[in-house]
């Protein structure tokens, strides 16, 4: 066998739990440490090893991402009042993705795998869509109130000298409700940048869409926002890219995704992006297929599943049954880290490597061997389901043939 692939800089490593860290473990035993000298800084975000830190462990390894620039993330449990007591935890720690995401000020990037034979239900999709959401404000950070019959809402700003300016919202004869929600020209800047150094990095068209015909001022400014920043710093590395950046508004921009062929970014605002990537990811077919980038605004990248740990099969494996886990997303997750590794490091085998794993994997689910979530989806006349493991090793054997 040809010698293993050398890295240069560390991956960051994050692991996690439950089926997920079986499905880790597996994929390392038998697709990357047989073919690359693995380099990677380990932190382990198991509840567990989280709890025995008091979560510095999930800190650890945000900064660490910061100093290298690439990390890989397993799904991690984020606890609830049952993981409290399942796990004896001192306390409900915050969930792991929202502590790295908040370190790392970044926006998530949503892909789902493509394969033949899972058909998506909208059928003139040929490409992946992927959703771009801005992950702070609005809505998610709102204050709400109701109003007796007979109250008045106003919007009061007090600037820092003390002066206030005064909005009516409503004078209300019956009862009613009211709410104020914010973003920051930061915040809005950050997400603008994350998804034109995306664009940039897929080579792929960057959509994206507001109300800004209701919404004059608040809407308004994420579509100046963005327009500044892209006329700024962006307009001439589209134009060499061949790339296009393209405003409308979010009801057009539903239709025309809908009639579209995909292959393009949609940057969503954080509530049209929580709505627009579950529908995105349904129509696609499988939650277990959907992979996750958070890229942050300085370039540093963070590859995940979507999908969370799985517990109900845990249990079974656990118990000691077979089970059929897919492990697309989380391959897909080391692929993606293992690729910009290698292109930050300049290591044409390592992005050579991930291409070819890759392939392979689609490869096995196209020739019919699949996981029992795509065997009840998929089209393909012949087809078996395979356990874990023996998924693993299906694609081993075409990646032997790869290389
Ligand atoms: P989940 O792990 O995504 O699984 C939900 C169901 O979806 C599974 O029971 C399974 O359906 C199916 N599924 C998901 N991924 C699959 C895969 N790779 N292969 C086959 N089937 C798959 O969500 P959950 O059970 O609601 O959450 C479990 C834990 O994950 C929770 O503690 C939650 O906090 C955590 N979570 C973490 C993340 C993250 O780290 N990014 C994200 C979401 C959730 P069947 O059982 O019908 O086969
Ligand atoms: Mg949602």
């Amino acid at each position: 066998m040809a010698d293993k692939i050398k890295m240069i800089t560390p991956l960051v490593e994050m692991d996690g739990d439950e089926m997920t860290r079986i499905i880790w473990k597996m994929i390392k035993d038998i697709l990357l440490t047989p073919y690359i000298d693995l380099k990677t800084e380990y932190y382990d975000l198991g509840l567990e090893h989280r709890e025995e830190t008091d979560d510095q462990v999930t800190f650890d390894s945000a900064y660490a991402t910061k100093k290298y620039g690439v990390a890989v993330k397993c799904a991690t449990i984020t606890p609830n009042a049952d993981r409290v007591k399942e796990y004896h935890l001192k306390e409900m720690w915050k969930s792991p993705n929202g502590t790295i995401r908040a370190i790392l000020d970044g926006t998530v990037f949503r892909t789902p795998i493509v394969v033949k034979g899972i058909t998506p239900f909208i059928s003139t999709w040929k490409k992946p869509i992927t959703i771009a959401r801005h992950a702070y404000g609005d809505v998610y950070k709102n204050t709400e109130l109701q109003v007796p019959a007979g109250g008045k809402a106003e919007l009061v700003v007090t600037d820092a000298q003390g002066n206030e300016t005064r909005a009516l919202i409503h004078d209300f004869d019956g009862a009613g409700i009211t709410q104020g929600m914010h973003n920051t020209d930061a915040s809005i800047s950050s997400f603008a940048r994350a998804c034109f150094n995306y664009a940039l990095d897929l080579k792929q068209d960057l959509w994206f869409a507001t109300k800004d015909t209701i919404s004059k001022k608040y809407d308004h400014r994420f579509k100046d926002i963005f327009r500044e920043i892209f006329d700024a710093e962006y307009k001439e590395k589209f134009e060499a890219a061949g790339i296009e950046y393209f405003y409308t508004l979010i009801d057009d921009a539903v239709a025309r995704v809908v009639r579209s062929d995909g292959g393009y970014i949609w940057a969503c605002k954080n509530y049209d992006g929580d709505v627009m990537s579950d529908m995105v990811a349904t129509a696609f077919g499988s939650l277990a297929m959907m992979t996750s980038v958070l890229v942050s605004p300085d370039g540093t990248y963070e590859y995940e599943a979507a999908h969370g740990t799985v517990q109900r099969h845990y249990y079974k494996h656990l118990k000691g049954e077979k089970t059929s886990t897919n492990s697309m997303a989380t391959l897909f997750a080391w692929t993606g880290a293992l690729r910009k590794r290698g292109e930050l490091d300049n290591i044409p085998e390592l992005m050579d490597f991930a291409d070819k794993l890759e392939q392979a994997s689609i490869q096995t689910i196209e020739d019919g061997v699949m996981t029992g979530d795509l065997y009840l989806l998929s089209s393909l006349p012949n087809k078996t389901k395979v356990d874990t493991e023996e998924f693993l090793r299906e694609i081993n054997n075409r990646l032997v043939k790869l290389l």
